[in-house]
């Protein structure tokens, strides 16, 4: 079992010592607001990818306030490229209802925060505990791993009942005064020192209490269930041409990208060649007759959960109104309009090709 002298003390030391060099956003911010949007951003993103973001939302929404008064429109457009886009609707949401019931101050405690739109435990406590000193636990993917490994855990991590009882153990071993230190030194230990592969366990400061480090299988934690393999899936789109317009489509607001702008497209069906896969799909969700014109380019991209290959054509309208069986809203724009649309990444990588 970990103990507070030997764990908890010697990780807060190693933080405070290596902080400067592991800068991450919000952290070492007491600002809750800064916290909240970094928390958000950091979720299943890079550190890397999220630091310009990051910058850019907080000299654009400074405050609460600043972002619950802005349209989602410009909330997405903002967000674009970062993925998971309920992220930025679910923060925009809950700004919106922190102005309306806080009077656009967060409230400290955890069970208070859990009522405000979009914040989960994970969020909640990373707001209490770094923002106002809160102890309790904060646990993502490198947590996961770094206590996995200090125990040798046999149990799956992705399992709740896994989760809840670390999340025990971690309260226990959470100091009062310190949980914000606590919490960030697990999680910068497991991003910078106990990494998924060839961990730097000669530097890393709770080596001694590492169970894993002393039987030499490390990688060996944590215990996950098998991958699947990842579907790979072939995509048609259109740029409709109709008097130097060209149509968008809005996406459904809950679901994949969910609110962002694309060109009308789908999958290509088995046997099935992609200039009729293009057409049907063009009928299927515009209800438009098109001619196919010349052939744009095609593009690799990798979702989380599966990968595309993604092939566009020119379309020139022929007849019919747009109309909206899978989207929310058509829109005809001109080309050099198109920039200012949040656009899945996807499809700006079409748009690239255009402007090359
Ligand atoms: S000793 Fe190695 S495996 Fe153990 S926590 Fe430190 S870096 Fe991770």
């Amino acid at each position: 079992m970990l103990d507070q002298q030997n764990f908890s003390k010697k990780l807060i030391k190693w933080f405070q010592v290596e902080r400067a060099h592991l800068p991450v956003p919000g952290r070492g911010d007491s600002n809750p607001y800064a916290i909240w949007v970094a928390e958000v951003m950091l979720q299943q993103t890079q550190v890397t990818t999220v630091w310009p973001y990051y910058k850019n939302w907080m000299r654009d929404y400074p405050t609460i306030s600043h972002l619950a008064d802005v349209e989602q429109d410009q909330i997405l457009k903002s967000w674009e490229g970062l993925g998971y886009y309920s992220r930025a609707r679910n923060l925009h949401r809950g700004a919106k209802y922190v102005v309306d019931e806080f009077r656009g101050v967060l409230p400290t405690r955890v069970n208070e925060l859990l009522k405000v739109p979009g914040i989960g435990p994970y969020t909640s406590a990373a707001i209490a505990s770094l923002a106002f000193g809160e102890a309790v636990p904060l646990i993502d993917g490198n947590v996961l791993r770094v206590f996995a490994r200090l125990t040798r855990l046999k149990s799956n991590i992705t399992l709740s009942k896994t989760r809840s009882d670390i999340s025990l153990e971690l309260t226990r071993l959470i100091p009062v005064k310190h949980p914000g230190a606590f919490n960030q030194g697990l999680m910068d230990l497991g991003r910078a020192v106990c990494t998924p592969h060839n961990p730097d366990c000669a530097n890393c400061p709770i080596d001694q209490t590492c169970a894993a480090r002393q039987a030499g299988d490390m990688e060996a934690y944590p215990v996950k269930p098998q991958r699947r393999p990842i579907p790979h899936y072939h995509i048609v789109v259109g740029l409709i041409r109709r008097d130097q317009k060209l149509l968008i489509q809005r996406r459904p607001e809950n679901g994949l990208l969910g609110g962002l702008w694309e060109f009308p497209g789908g999958k290509i069906e088995k046997g099935e060649r992609g200039e009729a896969a293009l057409l049907r799909e063009i009928k299927e969700e515009t209800g438009l007759e098109v001619d196919l014109g010349e052939e744009i380019g095609t593009i690799q991209h990798a979702y989380t959960h599966f990968k595309i290959t993604l092939t566009a054509w020119f379309c020139d309208w022929v007849s019919g109104e747009a109309l909206s069986f899978a989207s929310t809203e058509n829109r005809w724009v001109f080309m050099d309009e198109l920039k200012d649309y949040a656009f899945p990444k996807a499809n700006k990588k079409i748009l690239d090709i255009l402007t090359k």
